[in-house]
Order: structure tokens, then sequence, then C-alpha cells
């Protein structure tokens, strides 16, 4: 029934729900899990703030951070017995980069956290997954 799910990740507890949710339903299916992150400024981290100045990290800094959010969640789908079969770093609008992915991979079904590591805690669904949810033409699963 699900031959490819795409998990996106944030590096949030909630995206680590969605990549336990995501290997669950693989081990029923036996699906294979492609695994997508778009490092995103605001979410690396200012190297250095103050009233005056900010300082937004570098390229280098972000493509890091990126690769250590991809380097733990594909160390969790191992852990859950679904090693990935890909996993994609993008750098553009994350909410593009899991819809790319998943029309790349041939994804039957998307799994994503209901919210991230943004702020806005009072909202059901963050930009991200609420973008997704909307755009997606295959099914969708957003996990609490
Ligand atoms: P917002 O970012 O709108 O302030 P939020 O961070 O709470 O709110 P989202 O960003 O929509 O909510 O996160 C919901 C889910 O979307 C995450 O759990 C994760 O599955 C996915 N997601 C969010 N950001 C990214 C990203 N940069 N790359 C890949 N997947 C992401
Ligand atoms: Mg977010």
């Amino acid at each position: 029934m699900f031959s490819n799910i795409v998990v996106a990740v944030d590096g949030s507890e909630h995206a680590a729900h969605a990549i336990a949710t995501a290997c669950d339903i693989a081990g029923k299916y036996d699906s294979n899990i492609h695994l997508v992150h778009s490092p995103q400024v605001d979410t690396v981290g200012f190297a250095v703030g103050s009233g005056a100045y900010v300082l937004e990290p570098g390229p280098e800094r972000i493509k890091a951070a990126g690769q250590k959010v991809m380097d733990e969640a594909a160390a969790l789908s191992k852990k859950q017995g679904r090693a990935p079969k890909t996993t994609t770093i993008g750098n553009g609008d994350p909410a593009k980069e899991i819809l790319n992915c998943a029309e790349a991979n041939d994804a039957d079904l998307i799994v994503m956290g209901r919210r991230g590591l943004g702020t806005m805690g009072n909202l059901f669904l963050g930009s991200v997954s609420g973008k997704v949810s909307h755009e997606t033409t295959c099914a969708c699963l957003t996990v609490k």
C-alpha cells in the first residue's frame, strides 16, 4: 500500500515522532524511507547577535547544520530498523523541497510533525506542514 514514504525532518521532537511513525508504517508495508531536510537560516541560529549587529551564519555553517540534522534523523530511522533509502538536503523553501522529494521518489505517503521548531505553539499546524498538506497530491500524515 505504501511503497515509498517521505519523512520531512527539521531536528525537532515533532520530526522525531514523524520518523518513529513512518518507520512503524514502513515495517508493516515493507516501504522505503526517504528523508528530506532543508536547513533554514533562522533555525541554524545566529553566529553573533546583539542590539546593533546580527551576523547570519554563512553557507558552510548552514550546510554543516543541515548535515547534522540529517545524520541524526538517519541514525534514528536506522535504529528503528529502517535505514533510509535516500536522504535529501535541500537549500530552498522547505515545503517545496519536501514536495519535490516526494515527486522524485514516487512517494505515496508524506509524514511530518504537525509542528516543528517554531514558537507559535498555539497554532494547529506550522507553515511547512500546512503548505505541504494543502499542496501534496499523495497521502499526507501529520503527527502530534
Ligand atoms: P513555523 O516554522 O511555521 O514557525 P513550526 O516550526 O512549528 O512553525 P513547521 O515548520 O510547519 O512548524 O514544522 C512542521 C513539520 O514540518 C516538522 O515537524 C517537520 O516534519 C517538517 N519541517 C519543518 N521544517 C522543515 C525543514 N526545514 N525541512 C524539512 N522538513 C521540515
Ligand atoms: Mg518550522
